[in-house]
C-alpha cells in the first residue's frame, strides 16, 4: 500500500526531523519554510519543495505545522487562507491552551479540520518508538490520521477539546523547565566547589530517579486534599531550603531560585501550615497575592 503523502510547514530542528522521519518511512513529503534554504538537504533526500504556502497546502490533505508558536502560523497561513478548505491541519507548534482553541476555531472558519499537538521529545527522538506527542481535537480526525502521525512519535490522544494537547504540553513544560533550571543551579553551585556536572551526575540522577516515589506518594494525598505533617513539615522545609540558599550565597552563586522557593515556604508558614506537609502549599498557590 502506498504511504500517505503529507505536507510539512516549518523546518526548524523539529520540522526537519519530522520530514526526515516521514521520508525514512516512505511517505511523499512536500515542504515549505519561510527561510527556503532550510529545505535544501530535505529536497536532496526526496522531499518536494513548494514554491508558495498555497502550493504546499494544495499538495496534500494532511498538513503538519511545526512552528515557533501560533503567531507564526497566522503569519504563514493567513495570506493563503483560501487554500485551507478541505485540509487537515495538525499543529505541532506549542502555545497556550487558549491560543490552541482559537486556532482551531480559526481553521474551522476557513473550512479546515484541526488537531492540536504537543511533542514531548527533542528532535533526535522523532521517529523513535519511546517518544510521545499529545493530541486533541475531533476524535474521528485523529483516528483517520493516527497511523501517519505515529511515524513521528507515539500518540497520546487527550480528548476533543483542542486546548487539551496544549494544556498537557504546558503542564509537562512547567515541570520540565523549573526542574531543569533547578538542575542548572545545582551544578553551578557544585562547579563553584570544583565539582563538575559530570562528576555530580550520579547524584543528580539519583535525585531524579527517586522522584516517582514522591510523585506517587504525594499525588494521592494532594488529590484527596490531605496534607498531614506525618512525614514532612513545612517548618522543616523552610529550614532546609534556607540552608540551600545560604550554601548558594556562600559559593557566590545567584540564590534567586531557591530563595523564591524559600519565600513560598515562608508564605505557607505565615498562612498557618507550619505543621502541615509542604504539599499544603497548593493552598497558597491557589490564592496568589494580588
Ligand atoms: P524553531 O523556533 O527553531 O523553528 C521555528 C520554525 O518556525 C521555523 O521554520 C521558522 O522559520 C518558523 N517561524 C517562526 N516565526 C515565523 C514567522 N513569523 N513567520 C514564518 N515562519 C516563522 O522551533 P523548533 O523547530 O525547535 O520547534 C518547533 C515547535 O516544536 C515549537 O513550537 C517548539 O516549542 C516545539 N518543540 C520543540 C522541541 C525542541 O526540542 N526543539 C521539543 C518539543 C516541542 P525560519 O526557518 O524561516 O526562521
Amino acid at each position: 500500500m502506498s504511504k500517505r503523502a503529507v505536507t510539512v510547514i516549518g523546518l526548524g530542528p523539529m520540522g526537519q526531523a519530522m520530514v526526515a522521519a516521514f521520508l525514512d518511512q516512505g511517505h511523499p513529503v512536500t515542504v515549505w519554510n519561510r527561510t527556503a534554504s532550510k529545505a535544501d538537504a530535505l529536497v536532496a533526500r526526496g522531499a518536494t519543495r513548494a514554491a508558495t504556502v498555497a502550493e504546499a497546502l494544495a499538495a496534500n490533505e494532511l498538513v503538519v505545522l511545526s512552528l515557533t508558536d501560533y503567531d507564526a502560523m497566522y503569519a504563514i497561513l493567513e495570506p493563503a487562507a483560501d487554500a485551507l478548505a478541505g485540509r487537515v491541519l495538525v499543529n505541532l507548534s506549542s502555545d497556550t491552551p487558549e491560543r490552541a482553541r482559537a486556532g482551531a476555531a480559526w481553521a474551522a472558519e476557513h473550512g479546515a479540520q484541526y488537531l492540536t499537538g504537543g511533542v514531548q521529545v527533542p528532535p533526535p527522538l522523532i521517529g523513535t518508538p519511546e517518544s510521545s506527542t499529545f493530541y486533541s481535537g475531533p476524535r474521528a480526525v485523529f483516528e483517520a490520521h493516527q497511523d501517519t502521525l505515529r511515524v513521528l512519535t507515539g500518540t497520546d490522544y487527550r480528548g476533543e477539546d483542542p486546548g487539551l494537547a496544549a494544556l498537557y504540553y504546558q503542564l509537562t513544560m512547567d515541570l520540565f523547565w523549573t526542574t531543569m533550571t533547578a538542575f542548572l543551579h545545582t551544578v553551578t553551585v557544585a562547579a563553584a566547589h570544583g565539582i563538575s556536572a559530570t562528576d555530580l551526575a550520579p547524584y543528580t540522577t539519583n535525585v531524579m530517579t527517586g522522584m516517582p516515589y514522591f510523585i506517587d506518594f504525594y499525588s494521592k494525598r494532594i488529590a484527596a486534599g490531605e496534607h498531614p505533617g506525618d512525614v514532612d513539615k513545612l517548618a522543616m522545609g523552610v529550614a532546609s531550603i534556607e540552608h540551600v540558599v545560604h550554601t548558594s550565597e556562600a559559593a557566590g552563586i545567584d540564590p534567586s531560585l531557591p530563595a523564591a522557593v524559600a519565600a513560598l515556604f515562608r508564605q505557607g508558614v505565615a498562612a498557618g501550615h507550619a505543621d502541615d506537609s509542604f504539599t499544603s502549599l497548593v493552598e497558597v498557590l491557589r490564592k496568589p497575592a494580588a
